[in-house]
C-alpha cells in the first residue's frame, strides 16, 4: 500500500517538475524572442529618390525612409544651414502591437521654398533623423540617418541686354547680344514655346553671349522674345528687350495632286521611309504629307540641336546661281485631288528651279552635318554655319560631300533632283535657326545681314567680322540643345 502511494506521489511529483521545466523553457523562449525582436539592431535607412545637389527657389525633396524589424517610430527632416535647423517634416508613428508601429517604409515629397523659410543661401545639409522601436536606442545614440550636403541658391542669374532695338518680320531672324552672370548654365531667347540657345564666348569678351533667334512663322506679331538664363539650381530669370515684329501675309497656293503623281511617288516614298503600304494612294499621300512631314521636321530639329559655338561664315548667303523661285517662304498650301480639298500644310523653305541635275552649292561657309534621305525632303544635305544657323538642300539626285567636311561658300554639295516629295526637278532650300525655318530672303540680302548680324557683332568686337578658320570648326560645341 505504502509503496504504491509513494510511487503515485513520485509520478505526480515528476509530472509537475516536468511541467514546470516546460513552462520555464517556454517563458524563456518567449522572453528571448520578445527581446530578440525588441533589441532589433538594424537602424532605419533613408535616401533621396533623385540626385539632390542644389536647393533652388522652388525645390522638391523626395525621400524614402525604411526600417526592418520593429518599424519606424519617428522621422524628422531638417535643412541645417549656418548652425540653424529648419524643420521640413516631423512624423510620429505610435505602436500598434507588441512589435512596434509596423511602419516599415515611408515616402516623402517635400516642397521647399528656402527663401520663404528664410534659409540662408550657401552650403547646407539635408538631415534625416529616423528612429525605430528598438530597445537598443536606450543604450546608444542616434546619429542622423542621412546627412547630405546641398547648396541653397535661390538667386537667378543676372541678365543685361546689350543690343538696343530689334526690328523683325514674322518668320524672320535677328541677333541679340547680352551678358549673364557667371552662375548661368543655360541662356538664350525664349519666343513663346520656342527656345533659341545663346552662345557664350563667341565674342572677345567671354562674359558676353550672342543668340540668333527667330519669330517663327506660326506665331503672331504679339510674340515677345525674352532673354532667359538659368543657373544650376534651376533658378530662371527673364529679361524683356525691345522687339518690334512687322506683320506679313504669307502666300496662299493651291496644288492639284494628280493621279499620275500619286502613282509615281506614293508607293516609292512609303517604301523608302518604311511606312505601311496601302493601295489607297490618297491615304498614302496624306500619311506622307502629314506624318512623314512631321517626322522630317523632328529630324531637322534633332540635327540642328548641336551647333559650332562660333560663326563659321562671314558673308551674306549666296543664292543658287541661275535659279528661279517656285515658291516664297512659308506658303500656305492647299492640296486638291479630283477637285476636293484633301489637305493643307505650310511649306517651310524655298523651292528653286533650274535646269535638271543642276549643281547645288553651299550658300555659305560651314560644316556638313547631315547627308541622307530625310523623308519629304528626299536626299538632303544640312550645313551647320555655327551659333545655331543651318541651311538645308533637299530633293537632291546626288550628294558629293561627306558628313564632317568643311565647305566654303560656293563649294559643290551635289545635284538637283526630285527625290522625296517633289513633283519635278528642283532644289528645296531652307535656312534654319536652331531647327526653326526662317525666311532665307533676309539671309540673301547684304544690307539685312550687315545691319542685323555682321555689323552688330562687329560693334561688340566680334571674331565674326574676321574670316572663319575652318580648322577651328572641330572644337567641341559649347552650346546646349533645347
Ligand atoms: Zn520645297
Amino acid at each position: 500500500m505504502l509503496a504504491d502511494a509513494s510511487r503515485r506521489e513520485s509520478r505526480q511529483g515528476g509530472f509537475i517538475r516536468r511541467l514546470r521545466r516546460w513552462l520555464i523553457l517556454l517563458a524563456t523562449v518567449a522572453i528571448a524572442f520578445f527581446a530578440w525582436v525588441k533589441l532589433d539592431p538594424s537602424r532605419p535607412t533613408a535616401g533621396v529618390r533623385r540626385p539632390l545637389r542644389y536647393l533652388g527657389g522652388q525645390a522638391q525633396i523626395q525621400l524614402d525612409v525604411a526600417d526592418r524589424g520593429t518599424g519606424l517610430t519617428s522621422v524628422d527632416v531638417f535643412i541645417e544651414a549656418a548652425g540653424t535647423r529648419y524643420q521640413l517634416a516631423a512624423e510620429r508613428y505610435p505602436a500598434i502591437g507588441w512589435r512596434g508601429s509596423g511602419v516599415l517604409q515611408r515616402s516623402f515629397d517635400l516642397p521647399v521654398a528656402p527663401r520663404d523659410a528664410k534659409i540662408p543661401e550657401g552650403a547646407a545639409t539635408l538631415l534625416v533623423i529616423a528612429r525605430d522601436g528598438s530597445w537598443l536606442n536606450y543604450l546608444r545614440s542616434t546619429p542622423p540617418t542621412l546627412a547630405q550636403a546641398v547648396e541653397v541658391d535661390y538667386t537667378p542669374p543676372l541678365i543685361e541686354v546689350l543690343t538696343g532695338q530689334h526690328y523683325m518680320r514674322l518668320g524672320g531672324s535677328d541677333v541679340v547680344v547680352y551678358k549673364v552672370s557667371k552662375d548661368a548654365v543655360r541662356s538664350g531667347v525664349q519666343v513663346e514655346g520656342y527656345f533659341f540657345a545663346g552662345t557664350p564666348g563667341a565674342l572677345r569678351d567671354p562674359g558676353v553671349s550672342v543668340a540668333l533667334f527667330a519669330v517663327p512663322q506660326d506665331l503672331t506679331t504679339a510674340a515677345r522674345p525674352r532673354v532667359v538664363a538659368e543657373d544650376a539650381a534651376g533658378n530662371r530669370r527673364e529679361a524683356a528687350f525691345f522687339v518690334a515684329v512687322k506683320p506679313r501675309k504669307f502666300a496662299e497656293r493651291t496644288l492639284d495632286v494628280g493621279d499620275d503623281f500619286l502613282a509615281r511617288k506614293v508607293p516609292e516614298l512609303l517604301e523608302t521611309n518604311r511606312m505601311p503600304r496601302t493601295d489607297d494612294l490618297v491615304a498614302g499621300y496624306l500619311a506622307i504629307n502629314r506624318d512623314l512631314r512631321r517626322q522630317s521636321e523632328e529630324t531637322v530639329r534633332e540635327v540642328c540641336s548641336r551647333s559650332e559655338p562660333k560663326p563659321l561664315w562671314s558673308e551674306v548667303f549666296l543664292r543658287q546661281p541661275d535659279s528661279a523661285p517656285l515658291s516664297s517662304f512659308a506658303d500656305r498650301r492647299s492640296y486638291k485631288h479630283d477637285g476636293n480639298l484633301i489637305d493643307s500644310q505650310t511649306h517651310l523653305g524655298f523651292d528653286l528651279a533650274s535646269l535638271r541635275l543642276s549643281p547645288v552649292v553651299a550658300e555659305n561657309t560651314g560644316k556638313v552635318v547631315f547627308t541622307d534621305n530625310l523623308g519629304i525632303y528626299g536626299n538632303t544635305v544640312i550645313l551647320d554655319h555655327g551659333m545655331g544657323l543651318f541651311s538645308l538642300y533637299g530633293h537632291l539626285s546626288s550628294i558629293s560631300v561627306p558628313v564632317g567636311q568643311l565647305v566654303n561658300r560656293g563649294d559643290p554639295l551635289g545635284r538637283t533632283g526630285e527625290t522625296g516629295l517633289a513633283a519635278g526637278d528642283h532644289l528645296h532650300f531652307s535656312v534654319m535657326v536652331d531647327g526653326v525655318h526662317v525666311d532665307p530672303v533676309e539671309w540673301w540680302d547684304p544690307k539685312w545681314v550687315a545691319d542685323h548680324v555682321t555689323e552688330k557683332l562687329k560693334s561688340f568686337d566680334s571674331p565674326a567680322a574676321e574670316p572663319a578658320k575652318p580648322a577651328s570648326a572641330a572644337a567641341p560645341s559649347g552650346r546646349r540643345s533645347r
